[in-house]
């Protein structure tokens, strides 16, 4: 078992499987003509299934495919087909623009549930987000996976001044469709001017809720990120991912691999293990990732404390979130 200084023990790993993407949304894309990583740097095939079997020896018995865009990886449906043997719970994160190339083999090789990133339920704002004009393909790819019964959590992250004006319109959206929205703090990442005055904490959004929905809570599971509500009589549900304001850290179960093979024992981490140089040299990687593991902080990377208003963007050391995987 990967378990920690803090007892927390790792049964989740996320996976990226690049840093590249067909849409540039403005906080997660430092800039539109950001450098991807050249393919030879990038974790191939074999090496991902190489690792992840590793992983799952020392326990992790869940993986979330991520990225940068991960459905834009050529050899996308043979990684879900070799990671589909290893016994897990499957699932991906994506932006659903090309899910309807991949969702029957998604299907087929035993995905059950899968996080889709829409922000705005507006086309026009869709695009300035985004900077692509792809709004009805993504919601026609959401009702495709519910149409195929696929459980579908629908990821928004809030900014004060870009779609704050949404939240209630996508609880509306709970009512008739067993969609599960999410609506996420907005993160600092390196060169996403983050701001604390444009995160929209937990608080707010149950506030702004109840002036208009009578919202039950629901019982959240122990290593549950979400904080999750029901508005009784809807199919759906909604729920708040509240990183900033008051994180998970305590009962934090994931470690991340980035797409070029690095480590992290946490998004907010600064420090990073080179696993696939390790996997490369034919080292043992169990000391490596054992260390990587032990030496994970209490919270938040150990890089701030959960006090939006003190929080410097600038003294954080991180990647961009394209560049991590989300
Ligand atoms: N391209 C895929 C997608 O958009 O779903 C997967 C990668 S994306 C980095 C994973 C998740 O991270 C998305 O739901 C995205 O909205 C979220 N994300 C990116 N930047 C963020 C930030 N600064 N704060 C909070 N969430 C962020
Ligand atoms: Fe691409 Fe996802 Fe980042 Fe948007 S959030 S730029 S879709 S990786």
């Amino acid at each position: 078992m990967l378990t920690d200084n803090y007892n927390r023990t790792h049964n989740y790993l996320r996976i990226s499987l690049t840093d590249a993407c067909n849409f540039r949304c403005t906080y997660c894309m430092p800039n539109e003509d950001m450098l991807f990583t050249p393919a030879q740097h990038l974790m191939q095939t074999h090496e991902i299934i190489k690792l992840a079997h590793f992983f799952v020896q020392q326990g992790i018995d869940k993986i979330r495919l991520t990225g940068g865009e991960p459905l834009i990886r050529k050899d996308f449906d043979a990684i879900v087909t070799a990671l589909s043997k290893l016994g897990i719970t499957l699932t991906l994160t994506t932006n659903a623009r090309l899910l309807h190339h991949h969702l029957f083999h998604l299907i087929n090789s035993g995905v059950k549930s899968i996080n889709i990133s829409l922000d705005t339920l507006k086309p026009d704002r869709f695009l300035k987000i985004t900077r692509r004009n792809d709004f009805e393909k993504v919601k026609a790819n959401i009702f495709l996976c519910l149409e195929q019964a696929i459980r579908v959590k629908i990821n928004v992250v809030l900014m004060h001044g870009i779609n704050d004006d949404e939240i209630l319109d996508f609880i509306r959206l709970t009512k008739h469709h067993p969609l599960h929205v999410r609506f996420i703090e907005f993160m600092p990442f390196d060169g996403n001017q983050w701001q604390a005055d444009k995160v929209i904490t937990h608080y707010e959004i149950i506030a702004k809720a109840q002036q208009t929905f009578d919202i039950i809570k629901m019982k959240d599971a122990v290593n549950d990120t979400s904080k999750k509500y029901i508005v009784p009589g809807h199919a759906g549900t909604f729920a708040v991912i509240s990183t900033m304001s008051e994180p998970f850290c305590n009962s934090c179960n994931r470690l991340r691999l980035t797409a070029d093979g690095k480590m992290k024992n946490c998004l907010f981490s600064n420090g990073e293990v080179n696993l696939l140089q390790a996997l490369r040299n034919g080292q043992d990687l169990l000391p490596i990732i054992k260390l990587c593991v032990q030496q994970k902080a209490k919270a938040l990377g150990g890089q701030f404390l959960p006090e939006i208003k003190n929080v410097d963007a600038t003294k954080i050391s991180n990647r961009s979130m394209i560049k991590i995987g989300g």
